[in-house]
C-alpha cells in the first residue's frame, strides 16, 4: 500500500525529534483526534541488541505507567509489537514504541551548551520543577538513574518533563533493601559511590545528578570531571576548599556564586550519602526561596 506519510500503527508519522542511544522520537499524529504526540520507536534490529534494548523499553513502559505529575513525561499509549509503514510503498518493519506527550521546546542540553549560562532566577525556575519531579518519581517508588541535560525536556509552556525512563527501576526491588549495584548512567552526573563501586540507593544518586545539573545551568560549565574522590575538583568541593569556587570563577566576579547557591551545592554534592540533603530539604534550602522567572518573562 502506497502511503504518503508514514505511519505507526494507525498513527500518522510527521517529523524526527530525536535520537538517544536506544531508539529514534518522532512526533506522531492520532488521525482521529488530530492531536500530536512524540512516539519513541524502538526497531527491531539484531537478535542481541533487540532483546536488550527491549527490555529498556519495557522497563520504561511500566515505571513511566506508575508516575502522573507535571514534570514528568506522560505516557499516552505503547506497543511492543507495533508495525512501520514507510511512506511511498517503501516498506514496512516491525518496532516497539512508547507514544507520550509532545515536549515541542528541545532538550535542556540545547539551552545549556548552545545558548549559555542561565540567569539565576531561570536556573531557580527549572531546578525546583527538576526536584519537584524526581519528589514524585521517588514517592511513586522508583528511581530514574539517568538524569541528566539530554533528557529534560521542555513542553509548550517551557516547563520542564523528565524523559527517558529506560534506565529507571524500583527503589525497593526484589532484594528488599533499597540499595542497588548496577553500574548505569553518564559517567559525569554519576554520584561518588558509582566510582568507588559500592552499594547506592536510587534517591541519593537521582538527587546528585540533579546537583551537578543545577551547577551546570547556573555556570556552563560541569563542577569536575567525575565525582571521583581523587579527582582534584571534586576533592576540593567535598572537602570544603574555597579553591574550588576560585578555580570555578574565570572572568567571574568573586560574588557571582551567592552564599547559599554554595552552600546548596556543597550539600547536594556532599561524598557521603548520609550528608547529602533529601528532596525535602532542598526544596526547603535558602537558596529555593529567591526570585524565580520563567524564561518566557
Ligand atoms: P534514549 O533512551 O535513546 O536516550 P530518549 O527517551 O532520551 O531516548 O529520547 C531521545 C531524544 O528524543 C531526547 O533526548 C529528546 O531530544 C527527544 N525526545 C524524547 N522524548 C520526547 C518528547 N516527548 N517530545 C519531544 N522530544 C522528545
Ligand atoms: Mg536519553
Amino acid at each position: 500500500m502506497a502511503t504518503e506519510s508514514s505511519r505507526l500503527d494507525n498513527f500518522i508519522v510527521l517529523k524526527k525529534l530525536g535520537k538517544g542511544a536506544t531508539a529514534t522520537v518522532k512526533s506522531v499524529q492520532d488521525p482521529n483526534t488530530l492531536q500530536i504526540y512524540a512516539a519513541k520507536i524502538l526497531r527491531n534490529q539484531g537478535e542481541h541488541l533487540t532483546a536488550r534494548f527491549r527490555e529498556l523499553m519495557q522497563n520504561e513502559i511500566q515505571n513511566l505507567a506508575r508516575i502522573a505529575h507535571p514534570n514528568i513525561v506522560n505516557i499516552i499509549n505503547a506497543n511492543e509489537n507495533g508495525i512501520y509503514v514507510r511512506k511511498n510503498g517503501k516498506g514496512t518493519y516491525n518496532c516497539m514504541y512508547i507514544v507520550m506527550e509532545l515536549c515541542p521546546n528541545g532538550e535542556l542540553f540545547d539551552i545549556l551548551f548552545k545558548t549559555g549560562r542561565l540567569s539565576e532566577e531561570v536556573a531557580r525556575f527549572y531546578f525546583k520543577q527538576i526536584i519537584h519531579g524526581l519528589s514524585a518519581c521517588h514517592n511513586a517508588g522508583i528511581a530514574h538513574r539517568d538524569m541528566k541535560p539530554e533528557n529534560l525536556l521542555f513542553d509548550s509552556e517551557f516547563n520542564i518533563k523528565i524523559a527517558d525512563f529506560g534506565f529507571s527501576t524500583l527503589l525497593v526491588g526484589r532484594d528488599g533493601t533499597g540499595l542497588m549495584h548496577t553500574r548505569l548512567g553518564t559517567e559525569s552526573y554519576m554520584a561518588p559511590e558509582f566510582h568507588m563501586r559500592v552499594p547506592y540507593t536510587g534517591e541519593s544518586v537521582d538527587l546528585f545528578a540533579a546537583g551537578i545539573i543545577l551547577f551546570i545551568m547556573y555556570s556552563q560549565n560541569p563542577p569536575f570531571s567525575k565525582a571521583d574522590p581523587n579527582e582534584a575538583y571534586y576533592k576540593a568541593l567535598s572537602s570544603g576548599n574555597e579553591t574550588f569556587w576560585a578555580m570555578h570563577s574565570r572572568g567571574k566576579s568573586p560574588g557571582h556564586y551567592s552564599a547559599d547557591f554554595k552552600d546548596l551545592i556543597k550539600k547536594m554534592l556532599a561524598l557521603k550519602p548520609s550528608d547529602r540533603l533529601s528532596a525535602e530539604q532542598i526544596e526547603n534550602h535558602n537558596w529555593l526561596q529567591g526570585r524565580i522567572a520563567s524564561p518566557q518573562e
